[in-house]
């Protein structure tokens, strides 16, 4: 027998969706390979009633309160391939076991690609930051460094002036013209155009001509793309957002493909615990629902 839904991914959306599927009885199978995209951060902050809270502890709950219910099946693992089509899909994990569901929920989260800055990766989640609302309240109103990365880097650096003094690192990553330096101006950001030599301490930055600016803390914003080409291979359509790449998807969560879900990250901006938890509860009832009425989904809206 397939299972009704197979999840590739078991984070904060994937197990959403699970959730609102297996209350509803359905045969779930969710496969993990263990990697949350906030697995660098010790602390969670913006999720509702968790404020704070250590995100593996919030995701280990989650999961423990999933495995309570009979219809689910956890598998540590990796999927390598998806193929078929609606109600008969076909999983291959890494380790070349086969399984087989009538949906497919893309819930695999993005890949942070970062700026090559010695010193920037290893403090990515505990000094490096790419989300004000998650993390700019504890830098206390301190200074802030931007390492810019992409255009979206200017608007990061004008919005951050919110929660601090700002400084943009241009690092050469890309041109500034007189529009842009008058709005970062307006907004009281400073411009430093000497290139990054490394990052120090705990959120220092040398610069190539010798100079140590100190920070509270730094931003970057990272381009993300979809953790895996699981989705591509499928078929599904892609999008290009503000940031990065992701799965294009109906309001009810559908892909491009009949019976290929997405949710979370992967499918939807802004990134944050709330968001994929809120957007993978919608995804698993949207998907209770084509299971329902395999002809038509009745649209959640109009
Ligand atoms: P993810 O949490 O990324 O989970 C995707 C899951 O899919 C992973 O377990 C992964 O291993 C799995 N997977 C991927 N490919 C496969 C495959 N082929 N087979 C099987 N499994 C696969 N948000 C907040 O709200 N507050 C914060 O304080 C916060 N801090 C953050 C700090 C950092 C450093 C970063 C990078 C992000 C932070 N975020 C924060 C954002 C938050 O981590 C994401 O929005 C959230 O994790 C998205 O959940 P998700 O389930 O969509 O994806
Ligand atoms: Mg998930």
């Amino acid at each position: 027998m397939p299972y009704d839904v197979i999840s590739i991914g078991g984070s904060f959306a994937g197990m959403a969706a699970a959730l609102q599927l297996v209350r509803a009885r359905r045969s779930v199978l969710v496969i993990d390979a263990g990697e949350r995209r906030n697995r660098f951060a010790s602390h969670a902050h913006g999720f509702l009633g968790q404020d704070g809270a250590d995100p593996g502890e919030i995701a280990a709950t989650a999961r423990r309160q999933l495995k309570t219910y009979p219809t689910l099946t956890w598998v540590e693992g990796r999927v390598e391939n998806v193929s078929g089509q609606l109600d008969g899909f076909t999983v291959t994990t890494a380790d070349g076991d086969l399984h087989h569901g009538r949906r497919i929920l893309i819930a695999s989260g993005v890949a942070d690609q970062l700026p090559d800055v010695t010193g920037l990766a290893e403090r990515w989640g505990t000094a490096v930051f790419h989300c004000p609302y998650c993390h700019a309240y504890e830098l206390g109103e301190g200074r802030i460094g931007v390492i810019a990365a992409n255009p979206m880097s200017f608007h990061q650096a004008q919005l951050l002036t919110e929660w601090g003094e700002v400084i943009l690192l241009v690092n050469e990553a890309m041109p500034l013209n007189s529009d842009i330096t008058s709005a970062l101006q307006g907004k009281g950001v400073v411009i430093e155009e000497v290139p990054i030599d490394r990052i120090e301490g705990k959120a220092d930055v040398r610069l190539v001509d010798g100079r140590l600016l100190a920070f509270s803390g730094l931003f970057v914003a990272s381009r993300c793309t979809p953790s895996n080409p699981l989705a591509e291979s499928l078929g599904c359509a892609l999008e290009e957002t503000v940031l990065g790449l992701q799965i294009h998807t109906d309001a009810e969560n559908k892909t491009s493909v009949p019976g290929v879900f997405a949710c979370g990250d992967v499918a939807r901006i802004p990134h944050s615990v709330s968001v994929a938890v809120g957007n993978g509860a919608l995804a698993g009832m949207q998907i209770h629902r084509s299971l329902c009425w395999p002809e038509t989904v009745l649209p959640l809206r109009g």
